[in-house]
C-alpha cells in the first residue's frame, strides 16, 4: 500500500510499505478520509516529538475490513472513527480518569503508524462506528471535534453567555458552532481573513472582527461592553493570549486552546487576573469526548462540510506539509487511492 512516511524532520515520502497485520485486539481499516491538521505540520518540522520513522495522521475514518481474533463488538465492514490517543491505564493521571494527560500517551499517527496511508491498525478500544450512510469526509472532523469539546467542557459556557472566539481556522469555526449550541446569547469571532468571518457568521457567529484593522481587543469590546463571559483563545499566537484576557468579564473564564511553540511567553498581569477573578483554563487532547463527537457528527449537528477547502491524495501530503497553509484553505482533506 502507498503510505506518507516521516524520516527525519522535513523529510517525508510516499512509498510503498506491506499492508499492516492487526494484533489479536486490532481492526484492520481502510482508510476513507484524513484530515490534514496544524499538528502534522508541526511534526513534519520536528517541533512535536513523533517516533521515527512513521506514517502521520491522526484524523481519520475507515471501513474495518479485518478483525484480531479477540476483537468482539466492531465488525468487518464497520465506518469507525478512531480516537488516536491511547492511554496507559495505570499512570496516576489514568487512574484519576485523567487519560490526556497520560505519562505515557501513544497516539496514532504520531508514535505508530497513522492514517496517511491506505490502511492504519487501530485497536478496537479506540475505534467508534459511525452509521453506516455517514460521509466519511465528515467523520474525519470526529477527531478535531472531540478535541474541541473538551475545550467546552472546560469553558463551562451557559445558555445566555457572552464568547469570544479568536482565531478562525477550523477549531475556531467548529468552536464557535459548539458555543452557540451550547446556549451561547452572542459569539464573537476575530480573524484576518475576511471570507472565514463571513463563514463565521453563517455558522452561527452574531458579530465577526478584523484583527488586522485595529486593536481586536477594543473592537470585541465595542461589542461586549463589560467583557465576554467565555473567551477561547483558538489561534496559537501570544496576540490573542493576551487579547483573550483583555476581554474577558470579572468573574468571565480564558480558555487556552491553540498551540504556541514551546519556549513561547505572554506578559501577563497578575493582580489583574487576580481581582478581576478571571478563571484562566487549558484545554488538551480529547479526555473521553471522542464518542460524543462521533454522535453529534452522526446526528448532523455542525456544518462542517463548509471548511473543507480542498481533498488531495496521499502523493500530495508531503508538498503540503512542507508548504505554509494556502490562503483560503481551512481543512484540507486526504482520500487515499
Ligand atoms: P489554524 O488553521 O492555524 O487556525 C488558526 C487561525 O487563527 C489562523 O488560520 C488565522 O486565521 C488565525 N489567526 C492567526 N493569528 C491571528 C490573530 N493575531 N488574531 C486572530 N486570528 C489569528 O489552526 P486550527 O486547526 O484552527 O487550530 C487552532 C489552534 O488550536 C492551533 O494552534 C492548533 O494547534 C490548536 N489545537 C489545539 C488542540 C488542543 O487539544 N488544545 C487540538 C487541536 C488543535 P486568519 O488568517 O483568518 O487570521
Amino acid at each position: 500500500m502507498k503510505a506518507a512516511r516521516l524520516h527525519r524532520p522535513g523529510e517525508m515520502s510516499v512509498e510503498d510499505v506491506a499492508v499492516p497485520i492487526p494484533g489479536p485486539r486490532d481492526l484492520l481499516v481502510r482508510v476513507e478520509a484524513a484530515g490534514i491538521c496544524g499538528s502534522d505540520r508541526h511534526m513534519f518540522r520536528g517541533e512535536y516529538p513523533t517516533a521515527l520513522p512513521v506514517t502521520l495522521g491522526h484524523e481519520f475514518c475507515g471501513i474495518v475490513e479485518g478483525v484480531g481474533e479477540d476483537v468482539s463488538q466492531v465488525r468487518v465492514g464497520d465506518r469507525i472513527t478512531a480516537d488516536p490517543n491511547i492511554a496507559c491505564g495505570h499512570c496516576d493521571a489514568c487512574r484519576a480518569g485523567r487519560v490526556n494527560l497520560c505519562a505515557n500517551l501513544q497516539a496514532i499517527g504520531v508514535t505508530r503508524d497513522g492514517g496517511f496511508a491506505e490502511y492504519v491498525v487501530v485497536p478496537e478500544g479506540q475505534a467508534i462506528v459511525l452509521p453506516a450512510g455517514l460521509d466519511p469526509l465528515l467523520g474525519a472532523f470526529s477527531e478535531p471535534l472531540a478535541c474541541c469539546l473538551h475545550g467546552l467542557d472546560v469553558a463551562r459556557i451557559k445558555p445566555g453567555d457572552s464568547v469570544a472566539v479568536l482565531g478562525g481556522g477550523v477549531i475556531g469555526l467548529i468552536m464557535v458552532q459548539l458555543a452557540r449550541l451550547a446556549g451561547a446569547g452572542s459569539v464573537v469571532l476575530s480573524t484576518r481573513q475576511a471570507p472565514r468571518r463571513e463563514l463565521a457568521l453563517s455558522l452561527g457567529a452574531t458579530h465577526a472582527v478584523d484583527p488586522s484593522a485595529g486593536d481586536a481587543a477594543a473592537a470585541i469590546r465595542a461589542i461586549a461592553p463589560e467583557g465576554v463571559d467565555v473567551a477561547l483563545e483558538c489561534a496559537g499566537v501570544p496576540e490573542t493570549f493576551s487579547q483573550a484576557l483583555a476581554v474577558v468579564r470579572r468573574g468571565g473564564a480564558v480558555v487556552l486552546f491553540g498551540v504556541m511553540a514551546k519556549g513561547t511567553t505572554v506578559a501577563v498581569e497578575p493582580f489583574d487576573l487576580l481581582v478581576r477573578e478571571v478563571r484562566l483554563e487549558s484545554a488538551w487532547l480529547n479526555p473521553h469526548t471522542h464518542a460524543r463527537a462521533a454522535a453529534m457528527i452522526a446526528a448532523g449537528q455542525l456544518k462542517l462540510a463548509p471548511l473543507i477547502s480542498r481533498i488531495v491524495g496521499t502523493a500530495d501530503i508531503p508538498a503540503e506539509l512542507m508548504a505554509e497553509p494556502r490562503f483560503g484553505d481551512i481543512k484540507v482533506m486526504v482520500r487515499p487511492g
